[in-house]
């Protein structure tokens, strides 16, 4: 019996498809409930080289949902104390933190050119901000939201042909919810972190993605899948 780190998820998707995960950079911007959840699936898969970005500290509400979090990180900040947890996790991958917010100026300099990102941010202004980095540079991201017991996930692969973007999909929409005015449980952000990191990690070794809006209920349990069009006239994507 193979006994070694990656044996059982070899298993499944073979010794060539692991090394390419161990070769892989994916970048996160957002370590709250989404990004902690995530960043430990991915490093407990054994993506090489792990970068984590947010300007946020720990707090106590954060507690019933930010994984990576105990007690004893309350007043850190949050890329900080995830980057540390996750390097206990797994110490043969390379993880950076930021403490800052990512903005139209530092995204460059801050994520270079992963392979994918991560949206784990719970901000509109930082999903476009994402998004016209990624469509500028031909970069895969991938959005998730998750508010009360609904979660959704979008794959936007930059690197094939008239792929819709995210004002494709959600135009100029500003929702002013949050978790801390509508409430989240933390089976919703965990569902959609976990299938945000299943879909990044589909991405890096070649399986083919969800198309389109994937939104799902924990507590019904329903699942949608809604196709999103490119616009002709998207004020993002249309050349
Ligand atoms: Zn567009």
């Amino acid at each position: 019996m193979d006994d070694s780190r990656y044996s059982r998820q070899e298993l499944l998707i073979g010794k060539s498809a692991q090394k390419k995960l161990c070769g892989s950079h994916v970048a996160i911007i957002g370590i709250g409930a989404l990004g902690t959840a995530a960043s430990e699936v991915l490093a407990r898969a054994g993506i090489g080289k792990i970068t984590m970005i947010d300007d946020d500290v720990v707090k106590l509400t954060n507690l019933q949902r930010q994984l990576l979090f105990d007690e004893s990180d309350i007043g850190t900040m949050k890329a900080k104390a995830a980057a540390e947890k996750l390097k206990k996790i797994n110490s043969t991958i390379r993880v950076e933190s930021y403490l800052v917010r990512v903005n139209k100026k530092n995204i460059s300099k801050l994520v270079g050119k992963p392979d994918v990102i991560l949206d784990c941010t719970d901000r509109m202004e930082s999903r476009f901000i994402i998004n016209e980095y990624c469509l500028n540079n031909k970069l895969p991201w991938i959005h998730g939201a998750a508010l009360k017991h609904s979660g959704q996930i979008m794959v936007f692969n930059f690197r094939k042909k008239n792929q819709p973007c995210f004002s494709c999909a959600f135009g100029n929409s500003i929702s002013t919810e949050t978790a801390d005015t509508s409430g989240i449980l933390a089976a919703t952000t965990v569902t959609t972190a976990t299938a945000q990191a299943t879909e990044a990690m589909k991405l890096l070794i070649g399986i083919e993605n969800v198309k389109g809006l994937l939104r799902f209920d924990v507590l019904s349990h329903d699942t949608l899948i809604v196709s999103v069009r490119k616009r002709p006239h998207c004020i993002s994507c249309r050349k």
